[in-house]
């Protein structure tokens, strides 16, 4: 028997955004509405009915003339990013539907852009509520619907508030979104809706939850089918540790049903875990707290899409964000979660970077970020960077120096060591994390490019100066302008017919030998093995020989070379190419 499970929503955005007030306002507005307070506490989440969603958002819920078949919304308890990324099943985000806070007042920051980078790799629904309104100078609430509060404020006021949804509109189409205000828009598909919101006065709550009702039923409820009697699957929220009992686990149940006795199979960073459901609890209704010593009551079944706690033995190698199966073919599931597990574990000696981060959900991000922008990974693991992992990327150093690189997501070196050649970069902003790597792969590059142009015979082009005959040979000495490019002894010269001459032995100027000479300079230049009058002459243009070896490397670098360097780079070519046409091709 199928049926339509609640949509999950979680609340994400910048610390200090409002977040978790957006999420307290909803719960409170929702308490009020129903006078007995018959908002269901799940573990880990809220549970509001279609109804009290109703009562709250009534007229705006009739004008969307919808038919209503999703139970309710459940909303994930713990706001922000490190919940939200934890909160995986397999190929997605746990998560059905996103609210992203912004605070109108200070616009996109750090997290956000992490959240968008997070909600773009696993494609999830999203609105922004355009947070703390009432702190725009003047701002009044008047108790009524949104777009009456809004008309009902001064000219001014009403300006600044479209100034800055503009701006969050602004930023979102960088960003490749489409959005408008909530009321303008025409087509959810295609375009963010943006609700403003003040989680302190209430406006725009109401219509929060009706745009968020009205998306979930319109365009997710296809995704929202479950079978009621199917086997449950879930993701852990939560692993603690309870006195007398062991560790537990809370979980957030998306498909089918769990009951006490089901056997279960729990991923972990090694085998997965089976075992058997002990007992199942759930939150006591507020009305029903007083007097007692717990918080719970225990239950024999859970239904979705809810959040339970389960104890059952075996459960000390549990880790957040891995997935709870119920099943009857216990090797078949253990065998499709290690599947999934791996698709984000990684493994293997390829040359490439090393990643750890503090759960799965969160490496998984990490991780299909990395894909995106093809940065290879030789390792992905779960935990703190220990001596190990940097002794890993060590061992790559030899092969590439810019993937000698330890990224960590929220996790803590404790390894104790630091290597020269090994590069530590820690952050608990995912994009930030990836944006360093980058950055300091840039820099590494070019350095390392610089090196290997210090190794290469550089274009250079010189002219022997009239007058300026030091020593006829052994070794000659003359004075030359330096036409192109930069000398240094050591480099050999040819003549302007691609006859190669010599080396330089030494450059001086005012008397001091000199290891380089540019563009511009006018110098003394000592020639082994040629005499003046013989093979060279005053007044001669010498170029630099570069061998076709090096020719082939400096065509690589070229980025690293100045425009001039490049056409007499070109010079030199075709000076070669007179006797060899196919000379560097
Ligand atoms: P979180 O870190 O995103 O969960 O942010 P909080 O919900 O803890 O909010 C941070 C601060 O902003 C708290 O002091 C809240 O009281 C305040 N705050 C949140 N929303 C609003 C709002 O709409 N208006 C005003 N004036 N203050 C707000």
């Amino acid at each position: 028997m199928t049926n339509i499970r609640s949509p999950i929503c979680t609340v994400i955005g910048h610390v200090d955004h409002g977040k978790t007030a957006i999420l307290d306002n909803i719960r409170h507005t929702s308490i009020v509405a129903v006078e007995a307070g018959k908002i269901t506490q799940a573990i880990g989440a809220s549970i509001i009915p279609l109804e009290t969603v109703k009562k709250i958002s009534g007229k705006l819920l009739e004008k969307l003339k919808l038919k209503f078949t999703i139970p309710g919304l459940l909303f994930i308890d713990t706001p922000g990013h490190a919940a939200f990324t934890n909160l995986r099943k397999r190929g997605g985000n746990l998560a059905d539907i996103a609210i992203l806070v912004i605070d109108v007042n200070e616009g996109f920051k750090e997290q956000s852009m992490e959240c968008i980078e997070i909600l773009k790799t696993y494609k999830t629904p999203f609105i922004i509520a355009a947070n703390k309104i009432d702190l725009i100078q003047g701002w009044q609430n008047k108790d009524k619907l949104l777009l009456e509060t809004i008309k009902e404020q001064g000219q001014k006021i009403q300006e600044i508030l479209d100034r800055k949804l503009y701006e969050i509109v602004g930023k979102l189409s960088e960003l490749g979104f489409n959005s408008e205000r909530f009321d303008r828009v025409e087509d959810y598909t295609k375009q963010i809706a943006i609700v403003p919101t003040s989680a302190k006065t209430g406006d725009g709550i109401p219509e929060l939850l009706m745009v968020i009702t009205g998306l979930a039923q319109k365009y997710l409820e296809k995704g929202l089918k479950y079978n009621v009697k199917g086997e449950a699957k879930g993701t852990i929220l939560e692993v603690k540790e309870q006195k007398g009992i062991g560790k537990i686990i809370d979980v957030i149940i998306y498909d089918g049903n769990l009951k006490v006795d089901d056997t279960i199979v729990v991923g972990t960073l090694d085998e997965p875990i089976t075992t058997k459901v002990r007992a199942l609890f759930e939150p006591l209704a507020l009305a029903e707290m007083r007097d007692k010593r717990s918080k719970f009551k225990s239950v024999k079944a859970v239904y979705a899409a809810t959040g339970v706690r389960i104890s059952a033995p075996d459960l000390d190698k549990a880790v957040a964000g891995m997935p709870v199966l119920v099943t009857k073919e216990v090797e078949k599931t253990k065998k499709e979660i290690k599947k999934t597990i791996q698709e984000v574990l990684i493994e293997t000696d390829k040359t490439g970077i090393i990643v750890k981060a503090d759960s799965l959900g969160s490496l998984e991000a990490v991780v299909n970020l990395l894909k995106e922008k093809k940065i290879p990974i030789r390792k992905a693991s779960i935990g703190d960077i220990q001596k190990k992992d940097l002794g890993e990327a060590l061992t790559i150093y030899e092969e590439d120096p810019t993937k000698a690189v330890v990224l960590g997501f929220n996790v803590k070196d404790i390894s104790g060591i630091c290597y020269d050649n090994v590069k530590l970069i820690i952050h608990d902003v995912i994009y930030k994390l990836i944006e360093d790597l980058e950055k300091w792969q840039i820099e590494l590059k070019k350095q390392m490019e610089a090196k290997a142009l210090e190794a290469l015979v550089m274009p250079a082009k010189i002219q022997i100066m009239k007058g300026y005959v030091f020593r006829q040979n052994n070794p000659a000495v003359v004075g030359v302008d330096v036409l192109e490019g930069v000398i240094k002894p050591g480099i050999p010269l040819m003549k302007a017919d691609g006859k190669v001459l010599t080396e330089i032995k030494s450059i001086q100027s005012e008397q001091e030998s000199i290891s380089k000479a540019e563009k511009g300079k006018q110098v003394a230049i000592s020639l082994p093995k040629v005499t003046v009058g013989r093979q060279i002459i005053e007044g001669d243009t010498l170029y630099s020989a570069i061998s076709e070896k090096d020719f082939r490397k400096l065509k690589d670098l070229k980025r690293n070379l100045k425009k001039e360097d490049i056409a007499l780079l070109k010079e030199i070519a075709e000076i070669k190419r007179k006797e060899e046409p196919m000379w560097g091709v």
